[in-house]
């Protein structure tokens, strides 16, 4: 008997059938004797829906998030009424979602009349989404005889305060669940948990970030000591490029935390970037299945760097991201830029994704997201504006038009070549390399490329170094 953690994505729940399918699921594992964490995410578009609600309201528009309110209620509605003959479970179902839908529309009346939402009043409107799938989950599963409680992660994840992206207080949140979850396993229940969000020590609901409930998953996973944690998605598993962009894209078997690490960081969306981290130093592996596949393997991630061939795995892309420039010959030598530009970059609170520096120390590039490049340019010019106004720096500048796309691969550590093969392949799709830079784990090579190039950069070195390098090796 084991115990397994197992994470349902929004497409996972996004319909009645895909419920449904998600409980036959839950009930094998649960047949066969195991202790079984569900986690849900909120019921696919439905927190893009919350969000574009409250921003609507906050620009003044009443009547949009009204009409999104409807739309959330409708679709939840639906799957209520085609999952419960009982009505008793209906009308429960339904009061619980008519209050919390009731939550929503205060919330973004008041977002409206004041005319602006803090990040604050967004999580607590994001949040809502995770509220309202999961206690249909747990329903189903009842009904598939499965004994079932629904449990909000606001009652165990600690977080600080940082919303939008809030960081998990671990201390806490372990306390939390061994005394919360952990008991109700012990009595053979399965509780069906909120992904995406926590709360602060003041009990106020923050979120993961988005495409957070990977990262709830493993919390959960990391903190009942559990043997594996599921990752259930609509894909078969993670695969060497992003399916929608490359249609022959494959299921990689196995991967290293420290090779999904990487892919996730930089831009494969199957996986939340800090899923891996409360796994690695309790070496629980990590499945990624296909809830609508569910015979098929899947990807196997643990420890091991080596078990799948292929010097690089994969190639990942990231959008909407912008590559600052800090140039001037009166840079050379003088110590001290890159570390006031890049604290002049930590006030703003931004994320540095990758640096390259050219090594006549002319210039200092490195990429952030979009959202926060004039906010960036502007710290870094009020930073060095001795430096600019003598001229040792020429300018500080921001490029919008580009993306990253990275090659991962723990093989590629000791194998001479890759570069040359990746940067030929590059060369024969015509693509210009903007800036390059390797990763500190030495498991993936970036590089900065225009962005009308990516398409054709990912696809050519996937058909040229990805699926070649499991060909021959
Ligand atoms: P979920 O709602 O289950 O969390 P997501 O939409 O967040 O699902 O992530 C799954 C999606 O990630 C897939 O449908 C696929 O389109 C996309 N994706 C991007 N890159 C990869 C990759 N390397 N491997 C698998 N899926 C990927
Ligand atoms: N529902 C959240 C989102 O859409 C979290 C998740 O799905 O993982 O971002
Ligand atoms: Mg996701």
């Amino acid at each position: 008997m084991a115990t397994i953690t197992m994470k349902f994505g929004g497409t996972s729940v996004g319909n009645a059938d895909a419920i449904a399918q998600v409980a036959d699921i839950v009930r094998t594992s649960f047949d066969a004797g195991h202790k079984t964490v569900v986690v849900c995410s909120a019921m696919s578009g439905v927190t893009n829906m919350l969000i574009e609600s409250a921003t609507s309201a906050a620009s003044g528009d009443a009547a949009r998030y009204r009409y999104l309110a409807h739309q959330i209620r409708d679709k939840h509605e639906t799957a209520i009424r085609c999952l419960f003959p009982s009505d008793v479970e209906r009308i429960n179902l339904r009061d619980e979602m008519d209050a919390l839908i009731e939550e929503f529309e205060t919330l973004c009346y008041g977002i409206y009349v004041l005319r602006e939402t803090s990040l604050k009043a967004l999580d607590k409107v994001a949040s809502l989404g995770e509220r309202l799938s999961v206690p249909i989950v747990s329903a189903m599963l009842r009904q598939h005889g499965v004994p079932s409680t629904t449990l909000s992660a606001s009652y165990l994840i600690v977080t600080d305060e940082q919303y939008q992206s809030a960081g998990v207080l671990f201390e806490e949140t372990e306390t939390n669940i061994q005394q919360k979850l952990v008991p109700l396993l012990e009595q053979g229940i399965v509780p069906v948990v909120t992904g995406f969000i926590g709360a602060t020590r003041d009990g106020v609901i923050t979120t993961l970030g988005r495409g957070g409930s990977d990262y709830s998953g493993a919390i959960l996973g990391a903190y009942t000591h559990s043997d594996e944690v599921w990752i259930w998605t609509d894909v078969d598993g993670v695969m060497t490029t992003d399916p929608r962009m490359v249609p022959d894209a494959r299921v990689i078997p196995t991967l290293s935390y420290g090779e999904v690490g990487e892919m996730a960081y930089f831009g494969a969306k199957v996986l939340h970037s800090k899923t891996v981290q409360p796994l690695v130093e309790r070496n629980i592996p990590i499945r990624v299945k296909n809830t609508f596949n569910p015979s098929f393997e899947g990807t196997l991630i643990t420890n091991q760097d080596r078990t799948t061939p292929g010097t690089v795995k994969a190639i990942t892309g990231i959008q909407d991201i912008s590559l600052i420039t800090v140039a001037g010959r009166g840079m050379i030598g003088v110590p001290g830029i890159a570390a006031r530009t890049f604290s002049a970059v930590a006030r703003q609170n931004a994320n540095v994704l990758m640096i390259s520096q050219s090594s006549s120390e002319q210039s200092i590039c490195f990429v952030v997201p979009q959202d926060k490049s004039a906010l960036v340019v502007k710290a870094i010019e009020d930073e060095l504006a001795y430096e600019l106004q003598r001229q040792n720096i020429d300018r500080v500048w921001a490029d919008d038009s580009v993306e990253i796309i990275t090659v991962v691969g723990a093989g590629m550590r000791n194998k001479p070549g890759v570069a040359a093969r990746v940067f030929g392949a590059l060369g024969e799709a015509n693509v210009n390399i903007l800036a390059i830079a390797q990763g500190a784990s030495d498991y993936c090579l970036s590089m900065i490329v225009d962005a009308n190039d990516t398409q054709a950069a990912v696809r050519q070195i996937h058909k040229l170094v990805v699926l070649n390098g499991y060909q021959n090796e």
